[in-house]
């Protein structure tokens, strides 16, 4: 978010320093890994409004970086009748196709697969890139003339006469603005006045699975497993994604023999959860796991992202498991933000 931050204010013509702690592709904050669901299908109105103007955005990003991020190979979702209906609408009323099918029609057109009482298919949705996107954004951040600096750490954040001081190992950066996207981190670097609604870091563990029958596609799935459930809260999702050791291209139907099926079933603490559900609802894909990752979660009670300004300080935490599919609008959103600009999005996560 940090990235898509500096590559958006360099397109204003800004003056950017981007610090990073780590070094590039890294893999212990929350962006890692080569895929992320996409979907404009939401149950809340306000997400299917920005994953609207996130195709944009992501067009403008992939134009510029020259690399394909973004690809619409469909998605699904499934499970509690009353969920799928509020998606249904909201696609149908944003203007998106909305299929609704019998779990015995999805089953036919996808084999591999079980579905649960009532199913949607979006063809707007499928995957991005993640790791992809993440350089691409450091790329085009530094084409722009943004100073990308890894391995150096922010240590304070203190207010100036004109602005702040930021405070690394190597050096003190004076900046008019400062935009805190620091993920699992954020709290870390909040001045003392600054109030955030809580957040919860935890540690999640998408599963990879093989294909019993390499030819066979997947579309990317929401498994919405309780009734009643929050409007951004499901249960299981997955996607297709090229399994270790194969690379990650934009073509998947070009290689879709080297795709398998990351899986990652909310609230699960251990691979033997993931591999359980995989048992019950993808019969198509072998049950052992064939590698999982760590990935940290920050969440907010209720899902919502952070987007907050307080006078030269800017937090911005899309967060809670479902923030990357925005990437590039986040970066405007920001953008507008340290601009001074009217907000478009009232986020609504409660102090
Ligand atoms: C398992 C999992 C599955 C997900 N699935 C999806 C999905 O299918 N679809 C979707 O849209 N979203 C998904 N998400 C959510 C999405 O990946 C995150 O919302 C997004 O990656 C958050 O990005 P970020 O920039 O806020 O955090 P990060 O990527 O963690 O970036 C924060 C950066 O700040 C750096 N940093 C921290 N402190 C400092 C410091 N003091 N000085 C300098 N640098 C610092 C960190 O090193 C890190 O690089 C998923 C997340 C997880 C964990």
């Amino acid at each position: 978010m940090g990235s898509a931050t500096a590559w958006q204010l360099a397109r204003r013509g800004h003056s950017v320093v981007l610090l990073e702690q780590f070094g590039p592709g890294h893999q212990q904050g929350s962006s890692h890994g080569a895929t992320r669901i996409f979907r404009v299908a939401y149950r809340d109105p306000t997400y299917v409004r920005l994953a609207t103007e996130s195709l944009r955005a992501w067009a403008e990003l992939q134009q510029e970086s020259g690399q394909v991020l973004l690809e619409q190979s469909g998605q699904i979702d499934h499970g509690d009748p009353e969920a799928i209906e509020q998606v249904v609408n909201n696609l149908e009323a944003a203007g998106f196709e909305a299929e609704r099918l019998s779990p015995t029609q999805a089953q036919e057109l996808w084999p591999g697969m079980r579905f649960d009482q009532a199913v949607v298919h979006s063809v707007d949705g499928g995957r991005v890139f993640a790791d992809r996107t993440v350089q691409a954004l450091h790329q085009c951040a530094t084409t722009r003339g943004v100073t990308v600096a890894f391995h150096e750490p922010v240590q304070s954040i203190d207010s100036s006469a004109d602005g702040v001081v930021l405070q690394t190992p190597l050096r003190k950066v004076h900046a008019g603005m400062v935009v805190i996207a620091a993920g699992a981190w954020v709290e870390d670097l909040l001045p003392g006045e600054f109030l955030l609604p809580k957040l919860t870091v935890s540690e999640q563990v998408p599963v990879h699975f093989r294909k019993r029958n390499p030819s066979m596609r997947w579309p990317s799935f929401l498994h919405h497993m309780h009734a009643n459930a929050d409007a951004l809260t499901f249960g299981a999702y997955g996607m297709e994604s090229p399994l270790a050791g194969s690379a990650a291209t934009g073509s998947a139907a070009s290689n879709a023999e080297s795709l398998g099926l990351k899986v990652g079933v909310d609230n699960a603490t251990d691979v033997g959860q993931v591999v359980a559900y995989v048992n019950k609802w993808h019969p198509g894909m072998h049950p052992d796991p064939v590698s999982s990752t760590q990935c940290l979660f920050t969440s907010t009670s209720d899902q919502q992202f952070i987007l907050q300004r307080q006078g030269p300080i800017v937090v911005c935490s899309p967060c809670s498991g479902h923030g990357f599919k925005f990437t590039p609008m986040i970066g405007e959103l920001v953008a507008d933000m340290c601009e001074g600009l009217p907000a478009r999005y009232n986020f609504s996560s409660q102090i």
